[in-house]
């Protein structure tokens, strides 16, 4: 079993990543006290525990990745997360986004499709602690119907298009943040999209970033 221990020396390199997050124009309160809250080196392989706290994406199991810090927080900082949000998370990955959004009080409903990466989430170290964070199996583009509708849905993969069946599930004046390929499949654009009262949206569109293909069905 391994031991997990949150020491002073990680607490304070914490709070230089926060600061650091501060300086690269992340001005939302919450999402910079959540993600100060959290001892992401918990999230990660305990070989990384040195390295937890740089600014980098870093692998975890089955091909994946941990999210950079950074992109954790603009996603956050672009929902406006408030407490008692429901909150529909694309792509649990290592759990660190989803724990940033139950840290700040949303309901979070978070979906990943391979089978390896969720049957870790029944270990989960904060599993009492985030009563308000709820782990599904499934594939992402069909969203969670019986759970519809959510005032948030975030996207943490690269989504080739925007999944129509997401729109449907958010609620009128909810907002989505996804990061979208480019026409060059290179990168992604970050947008934020708000549904309107006639189930049509608005666009924002935001910077650029890197993230790991949403990929359709489950993968066992
Ligand atoms: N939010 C994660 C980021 C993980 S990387 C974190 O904080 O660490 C993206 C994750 O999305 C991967 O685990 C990948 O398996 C998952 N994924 C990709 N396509 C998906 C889909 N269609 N449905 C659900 N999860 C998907």
């Amino acid at each position: 079993m391994r031991k997990y221990e949150d020491t002073y020396r990680h607490k304070g390199l914490r709070k230089k990543l926060v600061d650091l997050l501060r300086s690269k124009h992340i001005t939302d309160e919450n999402v910079l006290t959540a993600i100060n809250n959290i001892p992401r080196h918990y999230f990660m392989d305990s070989a990384l525990d040195n390295i937890a706290y740089e600014d980098r994406a870093f692998p975890i199991s089955d091909g994946q990745t941990i999210s950079q810090p950074y992109t954790v927080a603009y996603q956050s900082q672009l929902l406006q997360v408030k407490p008692g949000d429901k909150v529909l998370e694309i792509g649990t990955g290592s759990i660190f986004q989803a724990s940033v959004l139950a840290e700040m009080g949303a309901k979070v409903f978070t979906i990943e499709r391979q089978k390896n990466l969720f049957e870790k989430t029944k270990q989960f170290v904060f599993k009492s602690k985030y009563a308000n964070l709820k782990f599904f199996y499934g594939d992402g583009f069909e969203g969670l119907p019986t759970y519809a509708p959510f005032d948030k849905v975030i996207i943490t993969a690269a989504a080739p298009f925007i999944p129509p069946k997401l729109i449907q599930q958010l609620k009128p004046g909810g907002f989505m943040v996804i990061p979208v390929d480019d026409e060059k499949g290179e990168h992604q654009r970050m947008l934020r999209l708000t549904k309107n009262a006639d189930g049509t949206y608005g666009e924002e569109v935001f910077e650029n970033f890197s993230f790991v293909p949403m990929l359709t069905g489950k993968n066992r």
